[in-house]
């Protein structure tokens, strides 16, 4: 008998998202991820989790319907991670005229006719707060609602629930030959060792690398697809309110500026056909500029290359990449012919519907195993059993139960944990409760939790992956952590 239903390699969002459908419906289920789990495109997003007005531009209005239908979804099974925005689009004279805007917008509400977020409306800029960022000249903006989500947490908060479901997650797990038997017979090396595991099914879930796992692991062809890189760039906060702008480009591409981390905003994307080591993806200098030069034609402050503070690049594959063409949203492949141990290939596709790809993919194995029905629509992720309005209400409590908690820690943490924040935290009375202190927000305790509950190994597994603390830890205090970590162990 096999050690295993279901293996997966890869513990990016594709990955985690089978693991915990898997694993709720009953499989035996193990994940295997050679670096840290999202470290390679899934936190790389631009963190939008929307219905995606490119989409509908191009008349993909069933799938535009779907995600938006999936983008209220999360909301109620993740509230501490996702959070409703409104979003901006100043009219600009020499783009899309504004009656196509208004209907655009139009549309994209009745598409959405069953959620309850406020509709899309039009603002006079010069007496309104989204004017302020803005230049002179604009005199309308065109508001909507979607979503923001926290894109390397969600992939963490997958993880939990598929673990707390039974499932094996192994990080610095790297599977190097996987054998189609009548089960499959995977090597893999962990921290340096060779050890053999056998599992029924197996998913290839490992992004930008699907086809050169599919040649040199599993030694068949590889799915004919391409990879595209995507980028982004961190800069100061270049404004106050809490909107995110959307930009019309020389292009006709849609820009995003989006509130990031409370004191940064992010500025995406720009995207090219890749070539090279999905892990070594890096962007451009000319990238840069492009996103600089969109941002400088709306926003009143301007942005150089020299402010810019971080790159984001991530790399996927697609099945059509960059055409003109609608992609579809991620592929899922599945062969079980001639009696072979069944092989699920699952990559790209939208942060918004990677629950909904995650189902159709682990359904496909109904035919060979009893499992128990479709669960994730109704189920909140770990932390997020509260109603997404009662986010405040939420930081508000986890301030009156430890006092010592500024605003901004608290909204942070209930960001981050949500509903569990007590299990990392426990019976804190002071801050001296929680051990030493490394730059001006974490501490020991969020530490040992991160290590022993959340997979956390190195400094960049906080600081960049389970929060973005990075963007504020001092040198000094980074190689605290680093010292603190190998302690902990
Ligand atoms: C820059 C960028 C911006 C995006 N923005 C958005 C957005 O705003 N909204 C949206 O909805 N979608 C967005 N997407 C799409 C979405 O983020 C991705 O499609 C999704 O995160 C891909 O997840 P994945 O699991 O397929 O790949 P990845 O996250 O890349 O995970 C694959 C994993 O497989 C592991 N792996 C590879 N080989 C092995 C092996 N042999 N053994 C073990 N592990 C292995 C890798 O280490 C990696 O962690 C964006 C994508 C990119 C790249």
């Amino acid at each position: 008998m096999a050690n295993y239903d279901l293996a997966i390699i890869g513990g990016g969002l594709n990955g985690v998202s089978v693991a915990r459908d898997a694993a709720g419906r009953g499989l035996r289920v193990i994940l295997l991820e050679q670096g840290d789990l999202g470290r390679a495109a899934s936190s790389a997003s631009s963190r939008l989790i929307h219905g995606d007005l490119g989409l509908l531009e191009r008349r993909a209005l069933l799938r535009v319907r779907a995600a938006l239908a999936e983008r209220d979804l999360w909301l109620r099974i993740a509230p501490h991670l996702v959070r409703p925005m409104r979003f901006a689009i100043p009219a600009h004279s020499d783009e899309r005229p504004s009656w196509l805007l208004r209907s655009g917008l139009w549309l994209y509400d009745r598409l959405a006719s069953s959620s309850r977020l406020p509709g899309s409306a039009t603002v006079d800029v010069t007496h309104h707060p989204i004017g302020n960022a803005l230049k002179r000249p604009f005199g309308t903006a065109f508001e909507y609602s979607d979503c923001v989500v926290d894109d390397s947490r969600l992939v963490i908060a997958n993880a939990v629930d598929a673990a707390e479901r039974g499932a094996t997650i192994r990080t610095g797990a790297r599977c190097v030959r996987a054998d189609r038997l009548e089960v499959w017979r995977l090597a893999v090396v962990d921290r340096g060792r060779r050890q053999v595991i056998t599992a029924r099914a197996l998913a290839n879930a490992s992004g930008a690398w699907t086809a050169s796992v599919a040649e040199t692991i599993l030694r068949m062809p590889p799915p004919r697809a391409g990879v595209v890189q995507i980028s982004q760039i961190v800069v100061r906060r270049l404004f106050d309110t809490d909107n995110v702008y959307v930009f019309q480009n020389v292009d006709r591409r849609l820009i995003f500026a989006i509130p990031y981390e409370r004191d940064f905003t992010l500025i995406g994307t720009v995207g090219h056909a890749f070539k090279g080591d999905p892990a070594a993806v890096s962007m451009a200098a000319a990238d840069v500029a492009y996103l600089c030069d969109a941002a400088n034609r709306y926003l009143r402050e301007r942005v150089e290359p020299s402010d810019v503070i971080r790159t984001i690049s991530g790399a996927n594959m697609v099945m059509n990449p960059l055409s003109k063409r609608v992609a579809r949203d991620g592929t899922m492949m599945f062969d079980a012919r001639g009696g072979k141990a069944p092989l699920l290939t699952i990559f790209g596709g939208d942060v918004t519907t990677s629950r909904l790809r995650a189902e159709r993919a682990v359904s496909k194995l109904t035919l060979f195993y009893p499992m128990s029905p479709r669960w994730t629509a109704k189920t909140p992720l770990p932390g997020g059993d509260f109603a997404w309005p009662r986010f405040d209400a939420e930081v508000d409590r986890a301030r009156e139960r430890w006092r010592f908690l500024s605003e901004r820690e608290a909204q942070r943490l209930v960001g981050a944990y949500g509903s569990r924040l007590a299990d990392v935290l426990g019976g804190a009375r002071d801050r001296a409760d929680l051990g030493p202190a490394f730059g001006p927000e974490l501490t020991g305790t969020e530490v040992r939790y991160l290590m022993t509950k959340e997979w956390a190994r190195f400094p960049d597994d906080i600081l960049w992956r389970r929060s973005k603390l990075g963007l504020t830890m001092p040198a000094g205090d980074r190689a605290a952590l680093a010292a603190f970590m190998v302690k902990a162990v």
